[in-house]
């Protein structure tokens, strides 16, 4: 069998080499460390944790990301065994020692027969005889590399940083004091003149609401994030609070267009959520990216009128992070449709975190490998924590307003309410993690 080739032994990298190569299929993965470094890289170890050390809560009946944990240990993920290996104690959460961690992968991989490791960075095209390939060259996609995607896609499909907005579930949205109106009723494309969730707010709410915006507590860029050309594109909301009162009452709340079907009273300013996935289960805060330190987020956009009791189904953030726009430029088995001998995987898909990138190079290891055995592998149900995460960025998320997304239960379709009465919010998450874990299960059966 003709080889896969892998560029970037991260956490998706080396993740799709093991898959590839327990399929029987040869593959050459290229990792450009220590021959060239990264910002936040460290060592020369494959599948180096760049920062915090844990794979988050490994909870599965009740967490998104400890479901995750959970598939990928049923499809033989090398990082999960990696971590059961060398992990710390963490409480709930799944961490691990680092180094240990990493040693581990690093040998695994350099020890299985079909697997071929090359210190070197790959900053052209790949060579036609490459006949599939998949690139996971992370967050911090070398420069050249960077070049060769845009010259494909286009300099507009690839991202340099993102610019996160909190997005909150639907239904922990207080809709007495919330409703949905398109500004001046107007009427978009698929729309109904009813696509905006709004949160009213009185001339006080508003101006003790910018006060806290001013006051709260903010996360520091890193050195080399600091002197970076996206700020006035998309300045963070407290920064434009800083610049004067008036500056989001004409920017992102401003009230015009919008009439309270709740009260009579006009409001002063309003804060608006669109609509972030097909499902409709999940929104966010239009104008909302911010660096505000987690714990101010939710406590200042608690304050917002209706979202007294919002749920998160992630905050905000604002970070050096090269990613595609891949709702637009990606097939279900996470192919580039331009190129479809490329394949991505990884944080630069627009999945975000470790685990979640892992899991997308365990998915593009398993297509790669199906592909060339001559095999048809369809993407997992989007009712497992693999098929939601591949849906969003493959076409389940808006790609206007598209920004890397952690694996959570809003992605999901939902789980049927049942006759009656409806059920709560903790008592459903079992129910997806059930749904999910058997819907794998018939999944894997049926493509052995
Ligand atoms: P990476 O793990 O970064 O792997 C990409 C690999 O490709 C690297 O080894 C790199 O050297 C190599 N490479 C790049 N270009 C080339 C090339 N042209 N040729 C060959 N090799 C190349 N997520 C969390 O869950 N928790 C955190 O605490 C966390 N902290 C983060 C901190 C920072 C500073 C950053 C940037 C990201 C952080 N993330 C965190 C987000 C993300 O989950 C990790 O970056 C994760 O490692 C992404 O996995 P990946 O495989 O896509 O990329």
């Amino acid at each position: 069998l003709k080889e896969i080739h892998v560029v970037g032994g991260g956490m998706a990298g080396t993740e799709a080499t093991w898959q590839i190569a327990q399929a029987g299929v040869p593959v050459v993965l290229h990792e450009m460390r220590p021959v060239r470094k990264t910002e936040a890289h460290q060592g020369e170890g494959l599948a180096e944790l760049v920062c915090s050390n844990s794979f988050r809560s490994d909870d599965y009946e009740n967490n998104a990301v400890g479901l995750l944990h959970e598939e990928m240990r049923r499809m033989d993920s090398l990082i999960m065994s990696c971590a059961a290996k060398h992990m710390v104690p963490a409480g709930g959460a799944l961490a691990v020692d680092r180094n240990d961690f990493s040693d581990e992968v690093t040998k695994r991989l350099e020890d299985h027969p079909l697997v071929t490791i090359k210190r070197e960075e790959v900053s052209a095209l790949p060579p036609e005889e490459w006949d599939s390939v998949i690139i996971a060259t992370g967050p911090l996609t070398s420069e050249s590399m960077s070049e060769v995607i845009a010259s494909i896609t286009g300099e507009e499909y690839l991202a340099f940083f993102d610019a996160i907005a909190p997005i909150v579930y639907k239904d922990s949205i207080n809709f007495d004091k919330a409703w949905f109106q398109s500004r001046y009723d107007k009427v978009g494309p698929g729309g109904d003149g009813a696509d905006y969730i709004n949160c009213p707010m009185n001339k006080e709410q508003y101006e003790t609401f910018i006060q806290a915006l001013i006051d709260s507590e903010k996360t520091d860029f890193k050195e080399w994030e600091e002197n970076t050309p996206y700020f006035e594109g998309c300045l963070p909301i407290e920064v434009m609070a800083s610049r004067g009162v008036e500056t989001l009452r004409f920017g992102p709340m401003k009230p015009v267009g919008l009439s309270n079907p709740h009260s009579d009273e006009e409001p002063y300013a309003v804060v608006q959520l669109r609509q972030d996935n097909k499902l409709g289960t999940i929104y966010n805060i239009v104008g909302f990216q911010t660096k505000m330190k987690y714990g101010a987020q939710m406590e200042i956009i608690r304050a917002i009128p209706g979202l007294e009791e919002a749920e998160f189904a992630r905050l905000g953030g604002l970070h050096r992070n090269t990613f595609l726009k891949s709702p637009k430029l990606l097939d279900h088995s996470l192919r580039m449709k331009p190129m479809p001998r490329l394949r991505f995987a990884g944080q630069i898909t627009g999945v975000e975190g470790y685990v979640e990138s892992a899991a997308s190079g365990l998915m593009a290891g398993r297509f790669a490998a199906a592909e060339r055995l001559g095999k048809d592998l369809p993407a997992p149900p989007i009712t497992t924590a693999h098929g939601a995460l591949i849906n969003h960025v493959t076409g389940g998320a808006d790609a206007k307003t598209f920004q890397p997304m952690n694996v959570n239960f809003g992605i999901f379709p939902n789980i049927p309410k049942g006759p009656g009465k409806k059920l709560k919010k903790k008592d459903r998450k079992p129910l997806y993690s059930k749904r999910a874990l058997e819907d794998l299960k018939t999944w894997l059966d049926e493509n052995q």
